[in-house]
């Protein structure tokens, strides 16, 4: 692969076209930063954090790397026009938007020489994106951890899909953790890759000790989409997923579901290493991993395996 001339890495300005996905209280600077250094993208996850947390997250990111990094920014946080003027203020040359609709914040970023990249699950939103005139997209399919699209479509049938429909450099997100698949999407249409479970159990994340190693444990059929009432979302089976699943065979409203879920159950989960009250978002390829390893090695094992995987590329 010649990195040159790869849309994603002339884009971002970056070695490798790999995109580490936001994701809410498992990248902070730390995180970003290490991706980033590696010669991918880091990104902040922005979706869990204050706004003095994240101001102070990219004076940290910025201190740590001097090599291009982003904000991913779900687009229904609560204080999102905080959230901007921090990106603006300290000039973060990138951000990713999520869950939500691209035209509101796309030419106010833009206007600042800053670039965005939507993140979509469907082909029409994928086409909403390019007209608001986002620089990238973000493909992310069914497999994908955490907050998720409603059509279930996965990302073998998702990529050519959006390759058809827009123009603009596509990333593909959602069960991409190994060198194989990034070459497998990459013959789909995709320019590059994001990857958000694999993180996740990187040394410099920053989930709980135990999320780690959770998810490291995982094998195939511990994950599942549910909530799909408030916000689909996918979850790694525990105690309160199983809550879940029994409030549902009781014919739960969705004013239940929302009692059940309450506020910070992410947090808990995640950052807090509750494995049993907390919300344990990860994706499906979770069950590949079986290692804790450093954001540099899991760069560099990535790059390896798609150029071993190449070669290994044969007609029948
Ligand atoms: P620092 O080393 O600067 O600080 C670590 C801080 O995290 C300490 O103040 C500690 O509080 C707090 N902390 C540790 N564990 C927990 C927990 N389970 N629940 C709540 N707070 C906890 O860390 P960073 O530079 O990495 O982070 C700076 C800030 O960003 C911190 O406030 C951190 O909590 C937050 N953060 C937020 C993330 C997010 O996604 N929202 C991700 C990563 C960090 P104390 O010493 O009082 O125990
Ligand atoms: P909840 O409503 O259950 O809880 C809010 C959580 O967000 C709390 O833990 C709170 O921290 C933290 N938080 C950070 N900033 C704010 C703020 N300005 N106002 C209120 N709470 C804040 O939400 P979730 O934990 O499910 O989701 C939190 C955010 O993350 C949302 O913006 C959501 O859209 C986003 N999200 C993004 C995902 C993604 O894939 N990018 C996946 C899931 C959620 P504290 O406990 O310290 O008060």
């Amino acid at each position: 692969m010649s990195t040159t001339n790869n849309p994603i890495c002339q884009l971002f300005q970056i070695k490798y076209p790999i995109i580490q996905g936001g994701m809410i209280w498992c990248s902070g600077w730390e995180l970003a930063s290490a991706v980033s250094n590696a010669g991918g993208l880091g990104l902040i996850g922005a979706g869990s954090m204050y706004p003095e947390i994240l101001d102070e997250h990219i004076q940290k990111c910025k201190a740590a790397t001097n090599q291009p990094f982003g904000v991913n920014l779900p687009l229904l946080y609560p204080n999102i026009e905080a959230h901007i003027q921090t990106i603006i203020k300290h000039r973060v040359p990138i951000v990713f938007t999520s869950a939500g609709n691209p035209k509101t914040w796309t030419q106010t970023l833009q206007a600042e020489g800053i670039k965005v990249v939507h993140v979509v699950a469907s082909v029409k939103f994928a086409q909403k994106a390019e007209a608001a005139g986002v620089d990238a997209i973000v493909a992310e399919g069914f497999e994908a951890g955490g907050h998720n699209g409603r059509d279930e479509t996965t990302t073998l049938c998702l990529i050519p899909m959006v390759r058809k429909a827009v123009q603009i450099p596509l990333i593909a997100a959602g069960g991409i953790g190994t060198g194989e698949a990034m070459l497998a999407v990459m013959n789909l249409g995709a320019d590059g890759i994001q990857m958000g479970s694999r993180f996740v159990a990187a040394l410099e994340s920053s989930a709980h000790a135990l999320f780690k190693e959770a998810v490291i444990a995982a094998q195939d059929g511990d994950t599942l989409l549910t909530l799909k009432e408030l916000t689909p979302v996918r979850l790694l089976k525990n105690p309160f997923f199983e809550k879940v699943q029994q409030a549902y065979a009781a014919g739960a409203t969705t004013e239940q579901l929302q009692d059940l879920l309450g506020r910070g159950r992410a947090k808990k989960g995640m950052f807090e290493g509750d494995l049993n009250e907390g919300e344990l978002e990860i994706g499906q390829v979770a069950g590949l991993f079986d290692k804790i390893l450093s954001a540099k090695e899991i760069i560099e094992q990535t790059i390896s395996a798609y150029h071993i995987a190449l070669t290994k590329q044969q007609p029948f």
